[in-house]
Parts: C-alpha cells; sequence; structure tokens
C-alpha cells in the first residue's frame, strides 16, 4: 500500500492549512444572523434586486459590519460584501469574521471569500434547492456546485456551516415566489 492520494479522491487543504481563531458562533446565532441576511434579501428584492443577501459579522459573533444585497448577475451579494470586506478591514481581522448569506454561494462568491480571508461562512439554503426554483432562467442560471468543492480546493480552512433545515422551508418560500414572476 502506498499513501500516495489517489488523483480522483476528495480534495481537502493540506493538513496543518490555516483554521480561523476562535468559538464557532452557536446555533442560535447562526438562526438569527441568517434570518437578518434575508431581510437583507427582501429588501434587495424593493430596491429591484433578486432576492439574495449577506452580513459580516464581527468575531465576537454578535456586531454586524457589514450589509449586503444583491446587485446583479456579476455582484452578488456576497461578492459585493466581501470585496468591500477587503477594503475595509486587515486581512488578520476578517479571519475571525464570518459572512452569512440566505442562500449557499456560487463559486464566484465562494472564491471572493476565500481572497477576502473571511475564515468563516454559514448560509441557509443549499444552492441546488436554489436551482430547482430557477431552473435555467435567463436572469439566474444558478449553477450547481457545492461551495465546499471550492474551499476544499484551497490552502486554507475555511469552515462552513450549512444547510439549516429550520430556514428551508422559507427561504424556498421566497426563491419560488420571486422566480415564478419573473
Ligand atoms: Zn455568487
Amino acid at each position: 500500500m502506498t499513501d500516495t492520494p489517489s488523483p480522483h479522491s476528495a480534495h481537502t487543504p493540506p493538513s496543518g492549512s490555516p483554521t480561523p481563531p476562535g468559538a464557532d458562533p452557536t446555533r442560535e446565532q447562526m438562526i438569527r444572523h441568517l434570518r437578518r441576511s434575508g431581510v437583507i434579501a427582501e429588501r434587495a428584492v424593493q430596491f429591484g434586486h433578486h432576492p439574495f443577501g449577506a452580513i459580516l459579522v464581527a468575531p465576537d459573533h454578535e456586531t454586524i459590519l457589514i450589509e449586503q444585497g444583491n446587485v446583479d448577475t456579476v455582484n452578488h451579494a456576497e461578492s459585493v460584501l466581501a470585496r468591500t470586506a477587503a477594503a475595509s478591514f486587515s486581512e488578520d481581522y476578517l479571519w475571525g469574521c464570518t459572512l452569512y448569506t440566505n442562500v449557499e454561494p456560487c463559486c464566484m462568491c465562494a472564491g471572493t471569500v476565500y481572497w477576502a480571508n473571511i475564515g468563516r461562512l454559514v448560509y441557509g439554503a443549499e444552492e441546488k434547492d436554489l436551482l430547482a426554483a430557477t431552473g435555467s432562467h435567463d436572469e439566474n442560471p444558478t449553477m450547481s456546485l457545492p461551495c465546499r468543492t471550492v474551499f476544499d480546493h484551497s490552502q486554507k480552512a475555511v469552515k462552513v456551516f450549512g444547510p439549516f433545515a429550520e430556514l428551508q422551508k422559507e427561504i424556498a418560500q421566497m426563491q419560488q415566489a420571486f422566480w415564478a414572476t419573473r
């Protein structure tokens, strides 16, 4: 036997990769902040955008630093938030912060979270659930690529939490109600 990994084996960040500091948020904190990201998603709709919202929470797992709704097809809530965060805070500080988003980030957003050095990511519903609501809709031809796949091919152990069963129904209802009218 050899311990050389098969080229087809699952990827993970190399052992010894940096992990975010401190304790993880509690489940109560995660649900509460995810619900806030849902409020931001509803606000984005009121402004004429798609129903996606993200917030950035400080290392104390309580202080909301940034709130960002969807802008357009190439300016998703999480990507815009991560770029704003990278321009506003140090990499070291962001490694202790958590990004919350109502729907699992696409690979573009997961990549931007990674490059911004945000240490934790919490999402409500899975991308594949969004795909069920949008299909190949011209405005949102949703991809189907779990964000963990992106992080598993990286050099840092970003911690990912989601989906949350207690939120999936309300998130699915918001998405279905929105996309059915487009
Ligand atoms: Zn995205």
